[in-house]
């Protein structure tokens, strides 16, 4: 059980860590890579012991739903035995990844057998060559196989496939990726654009979500059964189908009410906020070897103080953050 629930000043309580594991990634999207971009050295980043230990902390605090990203995190090695330690950490219940998918298929197994259980997939076309020219390698085959590898491994309630809409680039295949995605055991989240750094944002590249639903040839059925409160995304089912279609929509509806999120990069700072400009860096505390109740004790002062968490009736991104290393 958590010594103390954390609870921050806004009344919101934070249940979930996601935890960048490396800012590399084998992908270079225009919206998130830049040229200008130095990964972290091998040894900035935190050790695996040391993210178990932060993870003991935070779940001492509370957290009891962990995600992987990166950079794309397949690319730290032994990703299966972090997946494993923290699986066997109690009282976590979900051990979620976000992950680019190519590199995916050949360690499902082991991700699995490891206690995996969420998966999200960032697909963004269906189409081979636009594939190649966003992200620089010619792999949507391959990332086509480990969501078809996902899904038939009947672990996750739902494979997510998380795909970013950008206008002029790949408005004109919602409804092909709503055909492709409804017919399977896939939820396809649409998230909408947002300012990033690094990112090729412009305002004529934006659709909202109002406007992507005009869009969208099918009725959607608000999936309330299924909904998570403190998930970013609203869900919809479509009759008849097993697939269903969600949406991300920072820009147009705020959900900053309901986050119960934290953020740990890879070199081992605490984001409270994705859009919040503070960070905690933890990594002198494990350096100093501060016990878990020690680093505890501190996390819990920091987050109460102001504008470490954003207040939701802060309207808008204060702040743009590096999506690529924090990971979304
Ligand atoms: N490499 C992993 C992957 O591809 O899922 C994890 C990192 S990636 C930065 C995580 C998610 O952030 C992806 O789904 C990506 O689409 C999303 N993302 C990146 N830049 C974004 C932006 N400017 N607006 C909205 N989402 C963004």
């Amino acid at each position: 059980m958590p010594n103390h629930q954390l609870i921050e000043p806004q009344g919101r309580k934070l249940s979930y860590l996601r935890v960048s594991v490396t800012d590399r990634c084998n992908f270079r999207c225009s919206y998130c890579y830049s040229n200008a971009d130095t990964p972290l050295d091998e040894e900035e980043l935190l050790k695996d012991d040391e993210i178990i230990k932060l993870i003991h902390v935070f779940v001492s605090l509370g957290i009891n739903k962990v995600r992987l990203t990166g950079g794309e995190p397949l690319l730290r090695k032994n990703l299966v035995n972090l997946v494993e330690k923290i699986a066997a950490i109690h009282p976590i219940k979900l051990v979620g990844l976000t992950t680019n998918g190519y590199l995916l298929k050949p360690q499902l197994p082991s991700l699995i057998d490891a206690g995996l259980n969420r998966i999200n997939i960032s697909l963004d076309t269906l189409r081979r060559d636009v594939f190649k020219n966003l992200t620089s390698i010619d792999g949507l085959e391959r990332v086509l196989n480990s969501i078809d590898a996902a899904e038939r491994s009947e672990t996750f309630p739902f494979v997510k496939v998380n795909m970013l809409l950008m206008n002029g680039f790949n408005d004109l295949e919602v409804n092909d990726f709503a055909d492709w995605a409804l017919s399977r055991k896939i939820d396809l989240r649409f998230i909408e654009f947002m300012p990033t750094q690094c990112a090729d944002w412009e305002e004529r590249k934006f659709i909202s979500e109002s406007d992507l639903r005009n869009l969208l040839k099918y009725e959607l059925l608000h999936d309330y059964e299924n909904e998570d409160i403190n998930s970013p995304a609203r869900s919809y089912r479509v009759e008849g189908y097993p697939g269903r279609i969600s949406f991300i929509s920072a820009m147009s509806r705020s959900f900053c009410k309901s986050c119960s999120r934290l953020r740990l990069t890879s070199d081992g700072r605490l984001l409270g906020c994705l859009f919040g400009k503070r960070d905690i860096d933890l990594k002198p505390l494990l350096v100093n070897n501060k016990s878990i109740n020690e680093i505890a004790d501190y996390v819990k002062k920091m987050i109460s103080t102001d504008g470490f968490r954003q207040i939701p009736s802060e309207k808008g991104a204060a702040y743009q953050p590096a999506m690529k290393s924090i990971g979304g």
